[in-house]
């Protein structure tokens, strides 16, 4: 059985995070809401309980989890070495969504490494979360709270759909803040490496440590990862069941969204035997109007962190609508802009660059 428990983000029932808790200490799992997205938790230390957050998401084992912290104590339990330069992000970003990897302690379980030597850890900025990892006393191994391959839960109510009766506990406080995972950072390279661009941009991360970040090419989506850099990158990710075609430009000072939208409009009319559905802008919707299709809004260009929130919950009404085919329109790769391409590039099964 799986206990739903609804509460405010803010001020989360006390007895309801002991209950978690409870669960969390005994190797159960419980899913939390977290800033990004909601994360499938469970006792970092209890190999058992590690492994069931592989099964029951049909996550691939060599696809390491984030460990989440309450403490710099806690982060010391999970990381053998903290270099100066993790203090400085740490001091600036966390509690937050960035998360920092470094070489890992003799107590965490390669389970929850994909055996490697290091972890990924962050300080989630969310009540709940934090709330949950004192009272549980332990770190807390949490991947997304999603069916592996499928996208991001943003809402209780995606939880639920995926993961109701395979895991013990579910506590649904609405909408995530970010609606994008965190940004990764391996800070053991000098300079130190993006594995993986989320909801702290970049550029605000370069700024705190007055260094530029090496940006691989699979951190933006376009290559897989090699094993020893980013496991989890390999895999398919954020993938809706409805086919996915993303239309980027090559260059978004010159080409103008017009353009965009143009081609959009010329594949339409490709798909004629389909429902086709269109994730479209503010900018480019009117551009649509007329066409034998359904939009599905995604926000303002003006606002990539509006994209940003809006993109997996829209992923994830494509299947709900029945769309036979859906098309994405690209975003200029800066700040979240980064972040909304890797996660369209990962999801889409087509991709055109005109
Ligand atoms: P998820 O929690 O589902 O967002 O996935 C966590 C991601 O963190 C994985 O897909 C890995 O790419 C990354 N990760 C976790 N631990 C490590 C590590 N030790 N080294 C590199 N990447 C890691
Ligand atoms: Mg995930």
């Amino acid at each position: 059985m799986t206990i739903i428990a609804r509460v405010d983000p803010f001020r989360p029932d006390e007895e309801v995070v002991r209950k978690a808790a409870e669960i969390i200490k005994r190797g159960g799992l419980v899913a939390f809401p977290t800033e990004t997205v909601y994360g499938l938790g469970a006792d970092v230390f209890n190999r058992r309980a590690v492994l069931r957050v592989f099964e029951v998401k049909g996550r691939p084992p060599d696809n390491p989890l984030i460990i989440h912290v309450n403490s710099l104590e806690m982060l010391d339990e999970v990381a053998s070495s903290i270099p100066e330069v993790a203090y400085k992000l740490i001091s600036k970003f966390w509690p937050g969504p960035l998360t920092l990897i470094l070489p890992k302690s003799e107590k965490v379980p390669y389970e929850a490494t994909g055996g490697l030597d290091t972890v990924a850890v962050r300080m989630p900025a969310h009540p709940v979360a934090l709330k949950l990892i004192g009272e549980s006393q332990t770190p807390i191994a949490a991947p997304s709270a999603n069916i592996s391959g499928y996208p991001s839960p943003t809402k209780g109510e995606h939880v639920i759909r995926d993961l109701y009766s395979k895991i013990d506990m579910i506590i649904d406080a609405g909408d995530t803040l970010y609606g994008v995972e965190s940004t990764i950072i391996n800070i053991l390279t000098d300079p130190p490496t993006l594995l993986r661009p989320g909801a702290y941009p970049v550029e605000e991360i370069e700024k705190a440590i007055g260094k530029n970040i090496v940006i691989p090419e699979f951190a933006r989506g376009l290559k897989e990862a090699g094993q020893a850099l980013a496991p989890g990158m390999r895999y398919r990710h954020y993938s809706p069941a409805t086919p996915l075609v993303l239309i980027e430009l090559s260059d978004y000072s010159r080409q103008s969204l017009s353009e965009l939208a143009w081609n959009v409009i010329r594949l339409v009319d490709q798909y004629k035997d389909r429902k086709v559905c269109i994730l479209a802008t503010e900018e480019t919707k009117e551009y649509y109007t007329g066409l034998n299709a359904v939009i599905v809004p995604l926000g303002s260009r003006k606002s990539f962190y509006e994209i940003a929130h809006n993109l997996f919950d829209a992923l994830r009404k494509l299947d709900q609508l029945g769309c036979g085919i859906a098309i994405a329109e690209g975003f200029e790769e800066r700040g979240l802009g980064l972040t909304i391409m890797n996660r369209l590039r990962k999801a889409c099964s087509r991709r055109i660059v005109i």
